[in-house]
C-alpha cells in the first residue's frame, strides 16, 4: 500500500504525481440543502507514481524512492494541489475549494454545493456505496464523465481508492 501522509499541504508533502490525469465529474444530491449540485474529483491513470517513503532500519537514513503503479485511482482527501491543477479543476467546477477540516487538522480540497456552500465530504463521494465516486454498477457508473488532461500531475492525497470498480475501461481508453 502506498504510504500516504495526510498531515501536510505544501508541495514538499506532494506523495502522488503523473504525466497526466484526468478529472471526473458527476451530479448529486447535496448531502445537506438536498438540490442537485456538480460534484469533480481527480483520478490518476495507469502507470503513475507514488511516493514510497524511506524506512530507517538502522543503517542510517535511507532515500525516499517513487513507485511506478499499474492501475488507476481515484484521490481524495488532498491536501496539495499545483496551481495549474487547481486552474484546471477549478475550471471544471467552480466550487473545488481549499475547505478547513476539523477532522483532518488542516485544509482540503472539497466539493461544495453550488446552492447552499456546504462542504460535499470526501467520505460521502468516495468511500460509500452508490457515492457519487463510488459506483455500484455500470448504470451508475455512466453517470460520470471523465475528461483527459494531458499535462503533468502532483497532488498530497491522504485518500487514495485503487482500480474504481466499472471505471477502468473509461480510464484506459
Ligand atoms: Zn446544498
Amino acid at each position: 500500500m502506498p504510504n500516504l501522509n495526510p498531515d501536510q499541504g505544501d508541495p514538499d508533502s506532494v506523495n502522488v504525481r503523473s504525466k497526466d490525469y484526468l478529472i471526473a465529474r458527476s451530479v448529486r444530491p447535496c448531502t445537506h440543502c438536498g438540490v442537485g449540485t456538480p460534484l469533480v474529483a481527480l483520478v490518476l491513470p495507469p502507470s503513475h507514481e507514488i511516493l514510497s517513503l524511506a524506512e530507517d532500519d538502522g543503517s542510517g537514513p535511507l532515500a525516499d524512492s517513487w513507485d511506478e503503479t499499474h492501475g488507476s485511482a481515484f484521490l481524495f482527501h488532498i491536501g496539495y494541489l499545483p496551481d495549474r491543477v487547481q486552474q484546471r479543476v477549478q475550471a471544471s467546477s467552480k466550487t473545488y475549494r481549499l475547505a478547513v477540516s476539523p477532522a483532518a487538522q488542516g485544509s482540503r480540497w472539497a466539493n461544495h454545493c453550488e446552492h447552499c456552500g456546504s462542504l460535499q465530504e470526501d467520505h460521502d463521494l468516495f468511500c460509500e456505496p452508490e457515492g457519487a465516486f463510488l459506483p455500484v454498477d455500470a448504470a451508475s457508473a455512466s453517470a460520470i464523465e471523465l475528461t483527459r488532461i494531458d499535462e503533468p500531475f502532483a497532488a498530497a492525497a491522504a485518500g487514495y481508492a485503487r482500480e474504481p470498480e466499472y471505471l477502468e475501461h473509461m480510464i484506459r481508453s
